[in-house]
This record gives C-alpha cells, structure tokens and sequence, in this order.
C-alpha cells in the first residue's frame, strides 16, 4: 500500500523519517535514551543487554555510518564518540557542540550567524565541506556556577 494525500483530518505524519532497519533503529534509540556521547565499544555493550548477545562490531559501525550520514547522530571526533542529533537540522548544516570537561554533558548550537559564517570561511578557498561540525571544549554553566561557589 503507498502512502495516500493529505486527507482532511487529523492523523500523524511521519513522512519524513528515513526507514531504520531494527538493527540501525536500536542503535539510535540507546543514542537518545544515553543523551550523552557513546564509544562505539560501549554502544556494542550496550545492544548486548536487550538482545541477549553481542552484534557484531562491523554491522554497528555500517549502522552509526548510516545514521551519521542521516543526520540523526553526531560523530565527536575529539571523543571519538557518537551522539543523537538534540536538533533539527539538516545533516551537512553547521552545528558546534559544547562539551564540558568536567561533567561530559553536550550541548548542540547551531544559529543561521555561525552557518554563514562557516560557509563562507569554506567558499573563500574553494572548499566544499561535507561535514562542519566544531567542538567547544570547557566547562557547561553548571559547573562553572559550581566551580564558583
Ligand atoms: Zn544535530
Ligand atoms: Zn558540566
């Protein structure tokens, strides 16, 4: 059955969503239930647990690799760690994260300022971006407002 107009009620739509096949949908949802950056040999551990024994790390990396290029999950580079995309946006726009040192919680930013920026820094030497991801290392407000008390 294909997926008909609009009707003129109300129902969701999810028409948007990339397919996940269940392997790349339990990855995703242990990103977003983790709500912090997960190495690739944690996340493996972690698909343990619920299925009963360990997937096999090549079919979780082909599953990050997919929902990377998706947009749905962030690589940090600097952890060598992955995260699942707190935002709307789309999967090559700018985003810069801000990662506190001392409780490892991330934040993801993203404003149409840094975009342009970012896009013109690469348009001024020819540079076609395929990823433009910047990492803020430091400390979140909650902890410099703990560090100060
Ligand atoms: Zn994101
Ligand atoms: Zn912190």
């Amino acid at each position: 059955m294909t997926r008909g107009v609009c009707h003129d009620h109300d129902h969701p739509h999810t028409g948007e969503e990339p397919r996940l096949t269940p392997g790349r949908r339990a990855v995703l949802e242990i990103l977003e239930r983790m709500r912090r950056p997960v190495g690739a040999y944690e996340l493996i551990e972690l698909l343990a647990v619920p299925a009963g024994r360990r997937p096999a790390p090549t079919q979780v990396y082909r599953a990050l690799d997919f929902l990377v290029e998706q947009g749905l999950v962030h690589r940090l580079a600097s952890r060598n760690a992955f995260l699942a995309c707190g935002r709307a946006h789309g999967a090559s726009e700018p985003v810069a994260f801000l990662i506190c040192d001392a409780c490892g919680r991330v934040d993801e930013a993203t404003s149409p300022a840094l975009a342009a920026d970012v896009a013109g820094v690469a348009a001024s030497r020819g540079f076609s971006p395929r990823a433009q991801i910047i990492e803020i290392a430091g400390r979140c407000a909650a902890c410099v407002t703990k560090d100060a008390a």
